[in-house]
């Protein structure tokens, strides 16, 4: 491996795998759509959408449309690439050509996807969002039956493939989460009455997926468990494990403290400083500082220039995980790897 000289976050692909084994195991008989947008929540797009599919992932969700084109040269024309953020009309044309199915939660968007369909003499693949009380994106109500015999009129003139049904979440509570269940059925009945079939349908995100089956449809969308990061409060996940840690090297010892290269601009949050442990070769030790590119963290003996710390990662060096890391001031997990700079190297490794 080699002595370390730049912070990196090493992901092992071994437990990625074994996290979508245990998913797809727990969703059985539903496909996992791996979801991917902010740069596979900080683990790097590319290297995880490739060892997703190599390890069976046939669904992946890439937010934008740019990712996921950029996505179907990476994984080739058998993975189906959905991209649900209302996209300008050059990406609809992309994404088209791409062969990229496209969330569309308003009647202007669809109206939009159309038009390019023609123009391209192509299909839009389609999944029509359903507003289940979000208000976030979606069709309301009142205008589903609109949205549906827009879909299917270009269905039958060769512009769309209505592929599919979805929804979102709020997750915050399970009455909510059951009314929105609810309406969403009450939408697909209502398409399936005007003549849809609707062959896919979508609702639920990790952990509406993984504490409430009687919720998903044939398709569930995971981020954050798929990466092993559990829900700030939540649970402890059995069967899933952080598959990233975020390593940096000891460069030097001054007095009581290690000094170690990585730091604020590297997208470590300043205000973890002396609320937080770190991993080291003697297990956890505290973080003491934290300035923009250098951290210090209370020294160990023997500790020694090219040592490694552990910022976060599985506990094998006594460091905590990003939810627990971001438990301590007040954010969640996916922020701590998200806000990772892009100059820290994204490492893939097989544990
Ligand atoms: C982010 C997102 C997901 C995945 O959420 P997780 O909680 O990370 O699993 C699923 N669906 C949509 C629409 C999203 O934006």
């Amino acid at each position: 491996m080699g002595v370390l000289i730049r912070p990196e976050l090493r992901v092992d692909d071994t437990r990625f795998r074994a996290n979508l084994a245990t998913l797809q195991d727990r969703v059985d008989p539903a496909a996992l759509m791996l979801v991917v947008k902010d740069d596979a929540y900080g683990h790097g797009l590319r290297g995880i959408a490739e060892a997703a599919v190599s390890a069976g992932i046939r669904w992946i969700g890439a937010y934008d449309v740019p990712s996921a084109v950029l996505l179907r040269e990476a994984v080739g024309p058998e993975v189906s690439l959905f991209a649900w953020v209302t996209s300008a009309d050059d990406e609809i044309a992309e994404a088209i050509i791409g062969g990229v199915d496209l969330g569309v939660g308003t009647l202007e968007y669809l109206d939009r996807v159309i038009v390019q369909a023609e123009r391209l003499g192509a299909r839009a693949r389609v999944h029509l969002k359903v507003d289940t009380g979000l208000h976030r994106n979606g069709l309301s109500a009142a205008e589903w039956p609109r949205g549906v015999e827009t879909a299917l009129r270009a269905q039958r003139e060769s512009s769309v493939e209505l592929v599919g049904a979805w929804s979102h979440l709020a997750e915050a509570s399970d009455e909510e989460d059951d009314a929105a269940h609810a309406c969403f059925l009450a939408a697909l009945g209502e398409a399936r009455e005007l003549g849809a079939e609707v062959p896919r349908t979508h609702l639920t995100a990790s952990a509406a997926t993984w504490l409430r089956p009687e919720l998903r449809g044939d398709i569930v969308r995971v981020g954050a468990f798929c990466y092993g990061i559990r829900s700030a409060d939540g649970p402890e996940l059995p069967g899933l494990v952080p598959i990233a840690s975020l390593v940096a090297p000891v460069v030097g010892i001054e007095g009581e403290e290690a000094v170690v290269s990585i730091g604020a601009l590297d997208g470590v949050p300043s205000t973890l400083a002396g609320r937080v442990g770190v991993g080291t070769p003697a297990g956890a030790r505290p973080l003491t500082a934290v300035g923009l590119d250098r951290i210090r963290v209370r020294a160990w003996p023997g500790a020694q220039e090219g040592d490694e710390v552990v910022l976060f990662g599985d506990g094998a060096h006594g460091e905590s995980s990003a939810t627990t890391l971001a438990e301590a001031i007040g954010t969640v997990g996916e922020e701590i790897l998200t806000r990772l700079a892009s100059r820290v190297r994204r490492r893939h490794i097989t544990g």
